[in-house]
């Protein structure tokens, strides 16, 4: 299960940040959360001295508060061995803007550069081929170290490989056991010619895969005497340049996920799990 992103060993589990220190009103305007932040800080902080090395948050989350408490989180580990992931939101897309809200990026994470910078999301009203140019801009600065997309579909990754003089390193985007829509054969096809590996976001449906597992999952749980978080991140980990990045923010939550790498689904149960029709 060895993985990496623009060549650098990556931990198939990572650790997302979605809710830490913040949220998104229903008209989908973020907000931040001040308070508690040392529980989201020790969980990130358990993650990363059990191996876990790849952090994905977002300029977005918490309106920048998610960054500054991963910042905390870091300090003290060797920060060469962390996989630093941020992306740029819609309101600093534009190609101009790119390399200054890199820098107030880096300032809440406390650390000089970003292993990864994704444009978040392919919004209609950004100009994409800019907005990847922009990230190109902080490559040249030394600001990132690898050019990643997130929420975009084949046309569009094909965009930002003509558009981007690096290659595009990493495409995130929703995929589960129960939601494969956007990680399509002809997806896949194109992330293993160009080397670009794929971090699914929303691995667990946000416990609502654990909450009332399949029957299916339950019974190969029992079979492998596994839980079912553990079956269903196995199965996503499992796939050849994929990686999930589930968030946890409980020691047992992170505990348990980390139990999907110790065991095999044997190939007749993965077929299975591969025939599974989405809900
Ligand atoms: P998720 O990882 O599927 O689910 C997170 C939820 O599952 C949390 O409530 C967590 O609880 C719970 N959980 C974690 N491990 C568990 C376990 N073993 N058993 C039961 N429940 C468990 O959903 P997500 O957070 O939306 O997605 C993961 C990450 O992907 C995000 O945090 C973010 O970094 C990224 N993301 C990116 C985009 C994008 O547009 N690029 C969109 C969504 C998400 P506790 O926290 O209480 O432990």
């Amino acid at each position: 299960m060895k993985k990496n992103i623009n060549g650098f060993p990556i931990h198939p589990v990572g650790i997302g940040t979605w809710l830490m220190g913040g949220g998104m009103f229903t008209d989908k305007i973020p907000f931040a959360v001040y308070g508690g932040e040392e529980k989201e800080i020790e969980a990130i902080r358990y993650s990363l001295s059990k191996g876990q090395n790849h952090i994905d948050t977002a300029q977005m989350y918490g309106m920048g508060h998610t960054e500054e408490i991963v910042g905390n989180a870091i300090q003290g580990f060797d920060r060469s061995k962390i996989f630093l992931a941020s992306k740029i939101w819609r309101t600093h897309a534009l190609r101009l803007s790119v390399v200054k809200q890199v820098a107030e990026m880096l300032k809440r994470l406390q650390t000089t550069y970003l292993d990864l910078l994704y444009m978040h999301a392919p919004w209609p009203e950004v100009d994409l081929e800019q907005c990847i140019q922009g990230i190109n801009d902080a490559v040249d600065r030394g600001l990132v170290r690898a050019v990643g997309v997130s929420n975009f579909n084949l046309e569009q990754v094909e965009q930002a490989i003509a558009a981007s003089k690096y290659p595009i390193a990493a495409l995130q985007n929703h995929y589960s056991l129960t939601y494969r829509s956007e990680f399509s054969p002809e997806l896949r096809a194109l992330c293993r010619t160009h080397t670009i590996t794929f971090v699914a976001y929303k691995p667990l449906e946000r416990k609502k895969l654990t909450d009332n597992p399949l029957p299916l999952i339950t019974k190969l749980a029992k079979k492998y005497q596994k839980t079912p978080a553990q079956v269903i991140l196995n199965w996503v980990i499992s796939q050849e340049g994929v990686v999930a990045i589930p968030k946890a923010s409980w020691k047992k939550h992170i505990d348990e996920n980390l139990g999907a790498l110790t065991f095999e689904i044997e190939e007749k149960d993965k077929e299975v799990l591969d025939n599974l029709s989405s809900l």
